[in-house]
């Protein structure tokens, strides 16, 4: 019984509240009836003290009666005025908190999720997924061939193709310059491994035109499985570890960690093929031969 009267007479708003539409509004109708009681037992105060200076100039019954309808009219209006300027203001507050909330977890550039609203994905899958690291082959070249806005250019453009490669379902992030990581959920590994292959072979048809020049760009990506039990930081180093083969092997192309070992195979007897041509590795400093 205390406690609800306690809770009745409460003018404390908890932040998570706020998320229901309907509180505000609820919360203002309480406030309402909250001020007119207090309104009214003010008057009845002031007319009690008046009555007993007889200072009244009706009688006290009417006086009571005048002191309750005002306490309502001017009381009640006063409060739903600044009940409604409150709820407007609260209204702002929570659009431009979730305005703020939407911007730290946003990468300017690339307008993809930051590493922070990565990682916060990342630790909330737990099975049947997919961790890819994409990084784009050469990406320093193009800094230095056509200026820093170009690489600008190029990092949005890449940015825009692996979102329309992957639906919403899956969180595409700009981990920084120009590194991008996808949490591929769902399907068969194999399935999931052919949707990273699509995004390759888009992002390598892509061409940018910089005054004169057509540039174009590939990556190379890594990849590991989001297995229950297996830790975050284990997974993270494992697509790294495939990524930097997949760049030691060629580059442009993308290597499961379960590929990583008949890699590394080629990869040591000091011939890798890229796109079909026997090249030299990098590991051993020897040029192309194609
Ligand atoms: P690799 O194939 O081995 O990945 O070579 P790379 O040249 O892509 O790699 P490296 O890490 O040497 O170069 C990355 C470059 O990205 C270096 C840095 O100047 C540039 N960079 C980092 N952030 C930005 C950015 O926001 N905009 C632009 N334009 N360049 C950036
Ligand atoms: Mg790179
Ligand atoms: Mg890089």
């Amino acid at each position: 019984m205390f406690a609800r009267l306690k809770k009745l007479f409460s003018i404390d708003i908890d932040s998570a509240e706020l998320e229901n539409a309907r509180t505000i509004p609820a919360f203002a109708g309480k406030t309402v009836f909250l001020a007119i009681i207090l309104s009214i037992f003010v008057s009845i105060s002031v007319l009690l003290m008046a009555s007993v200076f007889d200072v009244l100039p009706v009688t006290f019954s009417l006086a009571i009666a005048y002191g309750i309808a005002m306490s309502w009219l001017v009381g009640g209006s006063v409060a739903l005025f600044i009940s409604f300027c409150a709820w407007r203001l609260i209204r702002k507050l929570y659009h431009s908190r979730d305005e703020f909330e939407r911007l730290s977890r946003t990468d300017a550039l690339s307008g993809l999720l930051n590493r922070r609203a990565f990682n916060e994905a990342f630790e909330s899958v737990q099975d049947n997924a997919s961790l890819a690291i994409f990084d784009l082959d050469r990406f320093k070249a193009i800094n230095d061939c056509h200026g820093h806005s170009a690489g600008d250019i190029v990092i949005r453009t890449v940015a825009n193709t692996l979102a329309d490669s992957f639906s919403s379902l899956h969180p595409v992030a700009r981990l920084g310059g120009e590194e991008f990581s996808v949490i591929i959920k769902g399907g068969q590994q194999g399935d999931r491994m052919a949707l990273v292959e699509l995004a390759r072979r888009k992002i390598e048809a892509l061409t940018l035109n910089f005054e004169t020049d057509v540039v174009s760009t590939t990556v190379s990506v890594g990849v590991a499985e989001i297995v229950p039990g297996r830790r975050k930081d284990d997974i993270f180093i494992s697509a790294d570890r495939a990524l930097y083969l997949a760049k030691a092997s060629g580059r442009n192309r993308a290597l499961h960690e379960n590929e990583m070992h008949g890699v590394q195979q080629e990869y040591r007897s000091g011939v890798t093929l890229l796109n079909g041509s026997a090249v030299r590795n990098v590991k051993q400093g020897q040029a192309r031969a194609s």
